[in-house]
């Protein structure tokens, strides 16, 4: 396009330099042509010639001359429109290129302009500051009201925020329902934050659309750009301060926090190590026994997951089960957990049973049931001697669709715990609603019970029910004697806890297996030790 506007331009040129340049010559010659007498000459000439007609051919010449003139003169100035018109056409298409159409804010690309116009002049004494924001639950609006409704509260809201902003900043388009704010040079702290306010405060004012009241909201992210850092990573930056806004509760402001991007930094490093482990099978399952607290005898274990991370030592698992989650990857990770319990479990006393955490987006899983089977297949492991743990928030969601999952996998042979027991809000209803086998007392409740007269109260009562609903009851966190000699008293059937052992490696469970749990070693560490020894002993 551009290409045949220059192209334009020279053809106009060249037609006015010709012109010209038979002008100039034409003004040049008269004089000469005038001295040398030419016309009498030529008409002496023609005179004498006369059978040759020479009088009528000047004049077509003549007249042939007249007629080029003109065209060339009409041809010149429609040429002339015609580069005014593309002149104009390329104006509007450079506006279109910078401008946002719907609302005729800067866009994206004109906002980037800008912004590394002005990281030239950024300095750490004089920072610029940068605004980001984005309407909350903007989606909605569109889906109920159609995208004529959607369209008009943009252009409305792009209003607002040009004549809040007044002369202090400027506004642009990023796209979907996302602004973005580059405050003018001198700008304080104080009036960023109040403009922020302002802006807020405006979007939350109703949208009126075909007579009906909208209402939304805004979050506003704030950066300071005072360091020599790249666009991208100002734009990254103030990006993420929306979205800490937006995490915050909406319809506020927040400031770009380092610490917190360094911890989801972090967090999305973790993800990339996370995935690789789980690949590695370097996430093991380790085994918490769970005792029988009237004959104090073994009779399982929890599996639990262990990441030791070759560099970051141990990773709580309840850092990396969440990103497990968050990332989808907790069904690759739970399967290859319950493979390793029931593959280790296979070969002990058959008494000994395994209990399994399904976290809430593997529970909903459509795959869940037929996975166990295959690895209960698999591993030839013994269905009644796998219990599942799950927590509340897995089955709140649909009490019915919990009910068919429970169902399917009790139809396996399985048993189901309730874990956490007494930490949600509905736990009550979900045991009257929900086919449990047992479950599982928070262990917020039981750790130094025999010092809190409200857990007591509480535990008492959920024993009570649970004698009731005839179901099993076995108690988390039993840290010290005190605590279980005060279960013992309540008939809590089992117990688990520090006081007993905490999670221990599948070669170490041998250990615990082969004696009472009194004559246990205190800990991993210590088994670790006296396996040195008997490993030692034996050589
Ligand atoms: P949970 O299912 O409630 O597991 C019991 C947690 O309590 C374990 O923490 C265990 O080490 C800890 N614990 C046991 N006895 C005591 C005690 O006497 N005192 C104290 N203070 N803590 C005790 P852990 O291993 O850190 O696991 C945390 C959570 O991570 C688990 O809570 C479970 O929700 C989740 N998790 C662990 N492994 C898996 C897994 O393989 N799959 C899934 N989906 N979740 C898992
Ligand atoms: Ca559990
Ligand atoms: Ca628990």
């Amino acid at each position: 396009m551009l290409n045949w506007f220059s192209d334009m331009r020279k053809k106009v040129s060249a037609t006015v330099v010709i012109h010209l340049c038979f002008y100039i010559s034409a003004f040049i010659a008269w004089p000469i042509m005038a001295e040398m007498e030419l016309f009498e000459q030529f008409y002496e000439f023609s005179r004498d010639h006369e059978d040759w007609d020479i009088d009528e051919f000047s004049l077509l010449v003549v007249n042939l001359t007249i007629a080029l003139i003109l065209s060339s003169l009409f041809q010149s100035s429609r040429l002339r429109k015609l580069v005014r018109q593309r002149d104009f056409q390329r104006q509007r298409a450079e506006q279109n290129a910078r401008h946002d159409p719907l609302t005729g804010l800067m866009n994206r690309r004109a906002f980037g302009d800008l912004l590394q116009e002005t990281v030239k002049t950024v300095t750490a004494e004089q920072p610029i500051f940068i605004a980001m924001l984005d309407l909350d639950r903007f989606k909605p609006v569109n889906d109920i009201h159609g995208h004529a409704a959607g369209d008009a509260i943009i252009r409305k809201v792009a209003q607002r925020l040009t004549v809040e902003i007044g002369t202090i900043a400027q506004v642009g388009r990023l796209g979907g329902d996302e602004f973005a704010i580059i405050f003018e040079p001198g700008t304080t702290v104080t009036q960023v934050e109040r403009s922020a306010r302002r802006l807020i405060h405006a979007i939350e004012q109703p949208f009126h659309f075909n007579k009906t009241p909208i209402y939304i909201s805004g979050s506003v992210g704030l950066m300071t750009w005072g360091e020599d850092i790249s666009v991208t990573e100002a734009l990254r930056r103030a990006d993420k301060s929306l979205y800490a806004a937006k995490d915050g509760g909406r319809a506020r402001f927040a400031w770009y926090d380092a610490e917190l991007d360094q911890k989801s930094h972090e967090r999305a490093q973790l993800e990339i190590e996370l995935t690789k482990a789980i690949a590695n099978n370097e996430i093991q399952a380790w085994f918490q026994p769970i005792i029988n607290i009237e004959t104090e005898d073994l009779i399982g274990f929890e599996v639990l997951a262990r990441w030791t991370h070759e560099t970051r030592g141990e990773v709580s698992p309840s850092t990396f089960i969440e990103i497990a989650e968050d990332s989808g990857q907790i069904g690759d990770l739970g399967l290859s957990i319950l493979r390793q319990a029931c593959r280790a479990a296979a070969d002990w006393d058959p008494k000994l049973t395994i209990s399994f955490n399904v976290s809430p987006l593997q529970f909903h899983d459509p795959n869940l049931v037929e996975q166990i089977k295959g690895i209960l297949d698999e591993c030839r492991f013994d269905a009644r001697r796998l219990t599942i743990e799950v927590t509340e928030s897995s089955i709140i969601r649909d009490f019915d669709i919990a009910r068919a999952k429970l169902d399917a996998l009790k139809a396996l042979g399985v048993a189901v715990a309730l874990d956490d027991f007494g930490t949600g809000y509905s736990s009550l209803a979900s045991l009257r609603q929900l086919p449990f086998d047992r479950i599982k007392i928070d262990r917020s409740f039981v750790t130094n019970i025999a010092a809190e007269p409200q857990n007591q109260k509480i535990v008492a009562g959920i024993m009570a029910l649970a004698t009731g609903l005839e179901l099993d009851v076995t108690a988390e966190g039993i840290e010290t004697n005190d605590d279980l000699a005060y279960l013992q008293d309540l008939s809590c059937s089992l117990g688990q806890g520090f006081l007993f052992e905490r999670a221990v490696p599948e070669n170490h469970v041998h250990w615990l297996i082969d004696s009472k749990w009194s004559d246990w070693p205190l800990d991993a560490k210590r088994a670790n030790e006296l396996q040195q020894a008997e490993i030692k002993a034996a050589s």
